[in-house]
């Protein structure tokens, strides 16, 4: 484990064997953790110091130093007159109001150069941060005649424009129904199909094709899970263990069930901080428990759950679990055989492919024990009014025609961030999490809710004397796209006596001035100073 001020940092969730590894990896965003750079709560007489400040008797903590001419110093260059930059420090150009407002655009009360939305410096791995930014076409776009700031990452993920020609060309030179026809446009659609199927099963580490089926979205493979495979296994009193922090997509279709079913569901509950209490979801479990059904990230709170730990002990129980990746799936690596889920799905709409197209891994020995999910074409092998002999999984659970083009667009994207490397996206994301955890602390009358040791993405808060949607809509006013609402989490947010969250969420596009602004639109919004 790795240890900053905001996070702690699992060198596990980013697939590499150990500390020294992860803190190689990251110290390619940011010098706290450079090799050897110990961990900053354990200095001795260190102090209080927080990011930048000298604290007493000590050395500088991480961070470098602030350019003093409005210029971005890169990484390792001298300010003029002064020390070397270690973090590619950064102070605002100063650019008159006139010179920032397209003629014709409402003016923008919170301008910033569109130029300084990306820092020159900061790099995915090996890929500066500009040159992913230019992937995504709709990241030029204008919002009220201003750059926009996408951070409504945990709603739905952009698009980069692989993923936009992928579907163009499909429709252009592929389409056909897959697998009935005897004909050239059936043999092309039919293996991109299978194709995008093999490079799922790949990217998230699944022993085969086979254990892919694929549904619209997260939500309908809950549904799936619970109607094919979990209600054939219910009685009355019969117990099925749920999280406070679920989105209702994990909530609701195991209502349903325990509804028809007489079975009763049971919540793990989270502390002040919004992580699983381990040893109340343990002790959940008895001679009546026959399902668990938790997400591995949770989108109101951004808390890493600790997967590993709950499957395990749901297997000590005998009981199969589902984990809800929605949220997870972009942003870390994940990898089926090391997790050993039962079932893993999520939606190709949050990990930067299309709407519509969604997956549930399922190990091979659920899927046979599942029954179909509907009825229908493609998942029969043979059909007398007598009996129906279906086909193995997946074919089984996929009836009808599905979402094709969606599904090659959907293997699209998951080649773009294999490109790019998942562990250099998580690298580059926790840092600026931890960057943005920083700036929001700082704004007057921000509570920032959910504070888990393992976050990812998500910076949920409220906003003291401000309703959400009054700062969602100032937000905007200023190009930036955040959710505002209980994000179809409302046990989760009930847990902290709320009924709703201003949400920011990241993706690998975003950048630290982005978060620069968004804090300073809301240091204005709360009445306090913008920051220097
Ligand atoms: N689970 C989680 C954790 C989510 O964040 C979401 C989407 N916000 C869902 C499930 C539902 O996903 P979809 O709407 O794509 O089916």
């Amino acid at each position: 484990m790795i240890t900053n001020r905001y996070l702690a940092l699992d060198p596990k969730a980013y697939g590499l064997p150990d500390a020294e590894e992860l803190r190689t990896l990251l110290a390619a965003y940011s010098p706290e953790f450079s090799p050897g750079a110990p961990d900053k709560e354990r200095i001795p007489g260190r102090g209080k110091a927080s990011y930048g400040e000298r604290p007493p008797g000590g050395e500088r903590v991480l961070g470098g130093e602030q350019a003093t001419d409005g210029e971005r110093i890169p990484y390792g260059e001298r300010v003029p007159g002064g020390e070397r930059a270690t973090d590619g420090a950064y102070a605002p150009r100063v650019v008159p109001l006139s010179a920032r407002t397209p003629a014709g655009a409402p003016e923008n009360p919170y301008p910033v150069p569109a130029a300084d939305l990306f820092a020159p410096s900061a790099r995915v791995g090996n890929v500066p941060v500009e040159k992913i930014r230019a992937d995504f076409p709709i990241l030029e776009e204008k919002v009220s005649g201003h750059r926009l700031v996408w951070l409504d990452n945990a709603a739905t993920t952009q698009k980069p424009r692989r993923v936009i020609e992928r579907l163009e060309h499909y429709y252009r030179h592929e389409n056909s129904n897959v697998h009935r026809g005897a004909h050239t446009l059936a043999e092309r659609s039919t293996e991109a199909y299978e194709g995008a199927r093999e490079k799922i099963a790949r990217f998230i580490g699944a022993p085969d094709s086979d254990n892919i089926v694929f549904v619209r979205g997260t939500t309908e493979g809950i549904n799936l899970v619970a109607q094919a495979y979990v209600k054939q296994f219910l009685r009355p009193g019969d117990e099925i263990i749920l999280t406070v922090l679920e989105h209702h997509a994990n909530i609701v279709p195991w209502q349903l069930l325990a509804e028809e079913s007489g079975a009763v569901l049971r919540v793990a509950p989270v502390d002040d901080d919004g992580q699983i209490i381990l040893s109340a979801y343990a002790d959940l479990f008895n001679s009546r428990t026959r399902f668990v059904s938790a997400s591995h990230v949770s989108n109101a709170l951004g808390t890493v759950a600790p997967v590993e730990e709950m499957i395990a002990l749901a297997h000590s129980h005998g009981t199969r679990i589902c984990i809800d990746g929605a949220q997870s799936v972009s942003h870390m690596p994940v990898d089926m055989r090391a997790m050993d889920a039962d079932f893993f799905v999520f939606s190709g709409h949050k990990i930067y492919g299309p709407t519509g197209i969604g997956v549930v891994y399922g190990k091979a020995d659920v899927l046979e024990a599942a029954r179909p999910y509907q009825g229908g074409g493609n998942m029969i092998a043979d059909v007398t009014f007598a009996e129906t002999v279906y086909r193995e999984a997946p074919a089984k659970f996929e009836a009808g025609t599905g979402s094709i083009a969606d599904a090659v667009g959907l293997g699209e994207a998951v080649d773009y961030v294999s490109s790019i490397g998942m562990q250099h996206i998580a690298a580059y994301e926790q840092e600026l999490l931890a960057y943005g955890t920083k700036a929001l602390s700082a704004v007057p009358g921000l509570t920032l809710i959910g504070t888990a040791a393992r976050k990812a993405s998500v910076l949920s808060f409220v906003s003291a004397g401000h309703s959400l949607e009054e700062v969602g809509k100032r937000l905007s006013a200023a190009g930036i796209a955040v959710r505002a609402g209980h994000h179809c989490a409302q046990p989760a947010l009930r847990r902290f006596g709320l009924e709703g969250t201003v949400r920011p969420s990241l993706a690998f596009y975003n950048t630290r001035e982005e978060i620069d602004l968004l804090a300073d639109v809301l240091s204005k919004i709360a009445g306090g100073k913008a920051r220097p």
